[in-house]
């Protein structure tokens, strides 16, 4: 449906730059699974790919503890193991990466986007594929970093199946609050749904499962004051907004579910996005925009999972390839 014209893609003159610039055919932006799956493909369709990345192969899953949801692993993986193993993948068939934070990107003349890095560098791509991902909204307490991964998780899909038998707790009142805290019923036996209003931001089905389900209780009008535990959770403060009273309550697992940041502003100026931060593609991962894709968490509608944003990147290369074949028909230059 994005298919865009081409009119607008005629090489005309670039854009004066001042700074060092490399070129490339594909550029990434982000390198969680959506971006290392594109720059494989990319790479092995032997198109000169660079992959920009902030910190280290993997994005949210190089700080899971184990992935046991990724097809191919019947043991589990490490979520580190497996970014690294994606990155090694990508490398081997010739992607470079870049560990830089990438602060703006233009659109040239001639169809082209320039990358300008921190580094006072700019990377320039006849294509570009935003995979920067969206971070979860934390809390913002101070022990939440520290038992994240001991306790605190942002992903039931992820982390459930530790809890079997156990009482966990679920944070937010929207419809991932909800869908979190019914797929935890699975395996833990007693779920407290944590919620600072008394009424529910869900949609209308997914409350009526969740306050039907006998294994959730809910907490109204409350909020967590503080997470309790050494080197594991132990437990919440909670807060009750209405009439003050404080409350400790054990647990064995905590769930925040308080909605998730989109790293879209890098190509807002591009794209409307919608509500919720997240850039509209199509099924092709096409942004309207001529060779602009965004694939994984930062698109509308993701699965936000391991194996859905490997498929995007991948849908998104495999789109960026045809684009280039049909534009750009200098190969091997
Ligand atoms: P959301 O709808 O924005 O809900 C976030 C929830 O977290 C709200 O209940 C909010 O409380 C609460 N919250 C926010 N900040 C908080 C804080 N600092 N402390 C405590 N609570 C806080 O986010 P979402 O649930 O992630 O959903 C995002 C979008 O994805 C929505 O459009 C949703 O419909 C969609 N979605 C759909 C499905 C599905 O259809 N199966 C599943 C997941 C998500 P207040 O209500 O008081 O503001």
């Amino acid at each position: 449906m994005f298919r865009g014209g081409s009119a607008t893609l005629l090489p005309t003159r670039p854009t004066e730059t001042t700074v060092p610039t490399r070129e490339y055919d594909v550029v990434i932006i982000g390198g969680g699974p959506a971006g290392l799956s594109a720059g494989l493909y990319s790479a092995r369709a032997r198109r000169r790919s660079l992959l920009i990345e902030k910190k280290g192969a993997g994005g949210q899953i190089a700080t899971t503890d184990i992935v046991e949801n990724y097809p191919g692993f019947p043991d589990g993986i490490d979520g580190f193991e497996l970014g690294q193993l994606m990155h090694r993948q990508a490398s081997k068939y010739g992607m470079d990466t870049e560990y830089a934070v990438a602060e703006r990107v233009e659109r040239l003349d001639d169809g082209r986007f320039r990358v300008h890095l921190d580094t006072e560098e700019a990377i320039e791509g006849k294509v570009l594929i935003v995979t920067a991902g969206a971070d979860y909204n934390p809390l913002g307490l101070e022990s939440e970093e520290r038992l994240t991964g001991h306790g605190v998780s942002y992903c039931a899909t992820c982390d459930a199946a530790f809890f079997v038998g156990q009482t966990v707790a679920v944070v937010g009142g929207g419809d991932s609050a909800m869908e979190e805290a019914l797929f935890l019923t699975r395996y833990a036996n007693k779920v407290y749904a944590i919620h600072r209003r008394d009424t529910l931001r869900a949609s209308k089905i997914m409350q009526e499962r969740a306050l039907a389900d006998p294994k959730i209780e809910f907490i109204w009008n409350t909020a967590v004051e503080e997470i309790e535990g050494g080197d594991n959770l132990s437990g919440v403060r909670l807060h009750n907004l209405k009439t003050g009273e404080k409350q400790e309550l054990p647990l064995d697992g905590l769930f925040i579910a308080i909605g998730q940041t989109p790293n879209s502003p890098l190509i807002s100026q591009f794209v409307t996005l919608d509500e919720g931060g997240h850039v509209p593609v199509n099924e092709w991962m096409e942004t309207g925009v001529p060779g602009l894709y965004a694939a994984g968490d930062l698109r509308c509608n993701s699965a936000r999972q391991v194996v859905s944003s490997a498929g995007d990147g991948a849908t998104a290369a495999i789109a960026a390839e045809r684009y280039l074949s049909e534009h750009f028909a200098d190969l091997f230059e």
